[in-house]
């Protein structure tokens, strides 16, 4: 099964989706990764889930990327002895200690470490921004507030606090838990949630010891001023708006977007464009004009991967979402100016063999109009740093690791497969050849470009560039 595009499509997977049929048309759609939020999903979801998948990807022989997403410290208040009290601007309100119910004065904030952490005049967000607060005063176990934005604030309700630096790490006793079977599930990356600073991805890769990929979601400011070591820290990103747009000004959401995919991108880390792409299709079989403008912009920034939520977990059409958000990737990269545009970011490659190599290869290819690129890759660097290059022609990604070829479903432009190490050098060439041929992407009497390493098998060793002859049955010549 051979994509027409470049970018990949992550899909949620929820009660709209989650059995095994559906996984299999969400795939067979154009859906790359599936993503697990265990916000919503028990240790037997998890498992199930990750069952269904594996025999999903059997079924349509391609590697699939399972990306396990842990929840995060969401902060929430307490609940009301009404269930719901009315606020309105100028009114004075106390969060506090005290777990008894709530009324219009106070209400319980079961998060110690927000006593320790905030100062007077930070601000509050309750219930999705729709409730600003502000600090007046505070003590130990108080926290005095002003209502700056009235409304109404109903139990349980979130709270985001985008001034303070909280002095909690990324994971909650309940992340540590989800963490554990996640990695016991074998997921091939897990997201964290409002990553803070850089510290929260060292203490989580103590854990996850090389076992998964570890993406860090974007929806803090606090990440936003120390991206560029985040990024530097984390295997990928997301670019995660729906909290992003509550902590900081919904306006700047664009801007931020495009800087972080920027960074990514010149640090050749994945990047995902997440939250309400094709917001519309929860209800409808059709998305809005915007939305498909917004997809077209994240493809022609030269994300690597676009995502949907609730579109495709809880929505009325998950299958119709997905292969919309296909067509509409087909579309761009297929328009003239694509092209153009991701060059016109020049990135540079780093001075090493792989990313020369890599630079080589594109240069060859096009050059040369061959077939494609196919790219031996052991641990799956190699194949990022290819698809850094953002060429024209395919990528065909191999190794012999299983767990390699399905973490980079997740980078834009590979094709990825799972084949044993080649023998010798001529082996290098009829392997790289025969799935080339394969694969769909060249016919005999095409040429390819093949990037490998010296001795062969050993990981990080790129050192070499081949052109070759795709003969009759896909049998490779020099
Ligand atoms: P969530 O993350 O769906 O887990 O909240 C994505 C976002 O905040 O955009
Ligand atoms: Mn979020």
């Amino acid at each position: 099964m051979r994509r027409l595009r470049k970018v990949k499509i992550l899909a949620t997977l929820g009660p709209a989706s989650n059995t095994e049929a559906t996984i299999e048309e969400l795939a067979r759609a154009g859906a790359d990764v599936f993503r697990i939020n265990m916000s919503h999903a028990s240790h037997d979801l998890l498992h199930e889930t990750m069952a269904k998948i594996r025999k999903v990807e059997k079924a349509v022989k391609r590697p699939i990327g399972v990306l396990v997403d842990l929840q995060g410290p969401k902060l929430r208040v307490g609940k009301f002895n009404t269930g719901s009290v009315q606020l309105a601007t100028g009114d004075v309100i106390t969060l506090d200690t005290d777990t008894s119910e709530g009324n219009k004065t106070r209400v319980h904030l079961p998060h110690p470490e927000i006593f320790e952490a905030i100062e007077k005049g930070h601000k509050l967000l309750l219930d999705d921004g729709k409730i600003e607060l502000r600090c007046i005063k505070k003590t130990a176990d108080k926290i005095e507030c002003e209502v700056v934005h009235g409304g109404k604030l109903s139990d349980r309700k979130g709270v985001s606090l985008p001034d303070t630096l909280l002095g909690v790490g990324a994971l909650t006793d309940k992340d540590r838990a989800d963490l554990l079977a996640a990695l016991d599930a074998k997921a091939d990356w897990v997201a964290l949630s409002f990553v803070q600073r850089p510290e929260d991805i060292i203490d989580v890769r103590k854990t996850v010891q090389g076992r998964a990929g570890i993406l860090a979601k974007i929806e803090k400011p606090q990440a936003i001023e120390r991206l560029e070591e985040i990024i530097k820290l984390s295997d990928a990103i997301m670019i995660a708006r729906g909290d992003l747009g509550v902590e900081m000004p919904l306006e700047t959401v664009p801007g931020l977007q495009k800087r972080m995919i920027r960074m990514a991108r010149q640090q050749g880390k994945p990047v995902v464009v997440a939250t309400q792409m094709l917001e519309s299709m929860i209800e409808a079989p059709v998305p809005t004009r915007a939305e498909v403008s917004d997809v077209a912009t994240a493809v022609y920034e030269g994300a690597d991967a676009v995502m949907l939520s609730a579109e495709s977990a809880a929505g009325d059409f998950p299958v119709q979402a997905v292969s919309t958000m296909n067509r509409i990737a087909v579309a761009v990269e297929q328009d003239g100016l694509y092209q153009s545009i991701i060059r016109r970011q020049n990135i540079e490659p780093e001075a090493t063999a792989a990313d020369a190599i890599s630079a080589s290869a594109r240069q060859v290819a096009e050059t040369l109009d061959l077939a494609a690129i196919v790219t031996y890759t052991s641990s799956g660097s190699t194949g990022i740093r290819a698809a850094r290059e953002r060429p024209e022609k395919p990528i065909v990604a191999l190794s012999p690791k299983l767990a390699t070829v399905r973490r980079l479903s997740l980078v834009w432009g590979l094709h990825c497969v799972r084949t044993d190490d080649a023998v010798n050098l001529d082996d290098v060439v009829d392997r790289a050849c025969s799935i080339a041929y394969r694969e769909g992407f060249a016919r005999p009497g095409d040429r390819v470009a093949i990037t490998a390493g010296v001795p062969l098998g050993t990981p990080g060793a790129t050192n070499m560039l081949r052109i070759a002859f795709v003969g009759q049955d896909g049998v490779g010549s020099s």
